[in-house]
């Protein structure tokens, strides 16, 4: 545990001396649960999202983008049921004087169940060494076992008193399983009551006229609300798909855990259309698909798991979350939700407008089924970034601290250095950025040694680093340094775009989604 904590305290410093991640108005003692992205932060963040975007809506010849407005009529959120439902479980310690959500202390309970679980399993691997079956040995240790069914329970009843409302049973089981506050190691706990997340917030200038609004809770009723536009002015056809990338704001009650939990935060959401009724088969199809494409990042397939939901929100018939190992555990990374037709039902019926889709095949109208995959972009940047983050033992008895993140992501793509500031080297080296930024975001760096200004990029996860000599004044070649291997290849600069390019180029991830 104490080692996990090291980790992410790393990840956060790290974050912030490279130019990643500033906590929000850090000279006013900054605003909790709230950050912005920094140079470097800026870039991953949108390579991110393109990435994203690419293999949603160029990708896929039936996924169409949007981009609505954050503002929406306040009728939205009473037919989405964020009015009356999006409330979270509270409990307050009363020695601490903390709040926690009372579905989070439970679920951090049962992650240490499953510590246990990764220690019996470490015991048992240094112990049988190669011959080790991993699967066997999960499925078939009565430890195991036993931890394993009892998450389970816990979190089934969890998931069942939250359903029905039972908020004085999920704190008979804060105190059955004895769980203290992690501040104060008190037991003294409130009762369980229920919280809004959404903000409000008024549109117009004088106070009687005033219209009450929200800030959006997600993305994804931009996307109801606009589904007969869209349908109709894209002539599409059902199975169809609407993406959108932006801004969601949640008050969360526990604000801890860096991006992992913000107060506003973007999310990458797609709303799938479907035929009543075919909406389990797509549900399972866009859980393999988003996997895939998770898997396509390389950050190593040991790192994420589903956790099927027992506690369906007001809205779906089946849900999933794909969990990631994050330094502190395995989190939500992305949920896929099987919404039925909840949504469009649910403005028809506040609108008083028909919103349905003529089916040419069936030869009927129906209200379409909806299957979303949801990802936090903050919640990937995370995950993205904890991963990349190593401490690297050298041969020569050193460390060096790497950023190794997939090339294709990097803010910067290579910084070009001159070996001296001198002898026309910066000049050369200054000619190659000029040709290089149409198309990379490349740097130019003449500042300190150069094994200096290598581990500088190192540690900002730039993946080339480029450097003038003096032979390069007479065969036109210069080094190129791979972050990764630290090798280094002597080529001509006329060969640099075409391998920059074979290594950055968001086509080939593409294709490994495919
Ligand atoms: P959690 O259980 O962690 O609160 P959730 O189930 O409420 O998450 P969803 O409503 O399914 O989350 O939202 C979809 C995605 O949006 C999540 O998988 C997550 O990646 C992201 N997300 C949700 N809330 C936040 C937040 N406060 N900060 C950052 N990302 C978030």
């Amino acid at each position: 545990m104490a080692k996990q904590e090291d980790q992410f305290k790393k990840v956060v410093s790290h974050a912030k001396e490279y130019g990643y991640v500033f906590q929000s108005s850090e000279i006013y003692d900054g605003l909790s649960a709230v950050y912005d992205y920094a140079q470097n932060g800026v870039e991953l963040k949108k390579n991110i999202r393109e990435y994203w975007w690419k293999s949603m809506v160029q990708m896929n010849d039936n996924i169409v983008g949007l981009d609505a407005a954050i503002f929406m009529h306040p009728t939205t959120w009473k037919a989405s049921g964020h009015v009356d439902a999006f409330n979270d479980p509270l409990i307050d310690n009363k020695d601490s004087k903390k709040r926690y959500r009372a579905d989070v202390l439970i679920e951090d309970y049962v992650g240490k169940l499953d510590a246990k679980i990764e220690k019996e399993v470490a015991k048992a691997q240094k112990r049988f060494g190669d011959s080790f079956d991993k699967t066997q040995f999960i499925a078939t240790n009565p430890r195991v076992l036993g931890y394993q069914e009892k998450g389970a329970a816990i979190l089934k009843r969890m998931g069942q008193s939250l359903e029905a409302e039972n908020l004085a049973d999920v704190k008979a089981l804060i105190e059955e399983l004895e769980i203290a506050c992690p501040l104060s190691g008190s037991k003294n706990w409130t009762d369980v009551k229920q919280f809004n997340l959404m903000f409000g917030t008024k549109l117009g200038a004088s106070a009687d006229s005033a219209m009450d609004l929200y800030l959006r809770p997600e993305t994804a009723q931009g996307i109801f609300v606009n589904f007969l536009n869209v349908q109709k002015t894209g002539r599409m056809k059902i199975p169809f798909g609407i993406a959108q990338t932006g801004k969601a704001f949640r008050n969360e009650i526990v604000a801890r855990q860096f991006i992992f939990r913000m107060r506003e935060f973007e999310q990458m959401e797609m709303q799938f259309f479907v035929r009543p009724g075919t909406q389990k088969e797509w549900y399972e199809q866009w859980k393999e698909t988003r996997l895939k494409w998770h898997l396509s990042l390389g950050l190593g397939a040991d790192n994420y798991r589903f956790h099927d939901h027992d506690k369906l929100a007001h809205y779906a018939d089946a849900a999933a979350d794909i969990e990631f190992k994050f330094p502190f555990g395995f989190k939500e990374l992305e949920g896929i939700h099987s919404r039925t037709d909840f949504d469009l039902k649910a403005h028809e019926t506040h609108s008083g407008k028909k919103i349905q889709y003529f089916d040419p095949e069936l030869g009927e109208s129906y209200v379409p089924y909806v299957v979303e995959t949801s990802v936090g972009l903050d919640r990937l940047f995370l995950a993205v970034f904890s991963k990349a983050l190593v401490e690297e033992a050298l041969e020569n008895g050193t460390t060096r601290t790497v950023l190794k993140l997939p090339a294709v992501l990097a803010p910067t793509k290579a910084a070009i250095f001159p070996l001296v500031k001198k002898d026309g080297l910066p000049e050369v080296a200054k000619k190659i950025v000029e040709e290089l930024k149409f198309d990379f975001n490349v740097l130019y760096d003449e500042k300190d040694a150069v094994g200096k200004r290598y581990r500088r990029q190192d540690a900002a996860g730039t993946p080339f680093c480029i450097t003038v000599d003096h032979q390069t004044l007479t065969d036109e070649t210069v080094t190129i340094r791979h972050r990764d291997t630290m090798e280094q290849q002597r080529l001509p600069i006329a060969s640099l775009r075409n391998l920059i390019h074979d290594e950055v180029s968001l086509a080939k991830w593409l294709e490994k989604t495919k």
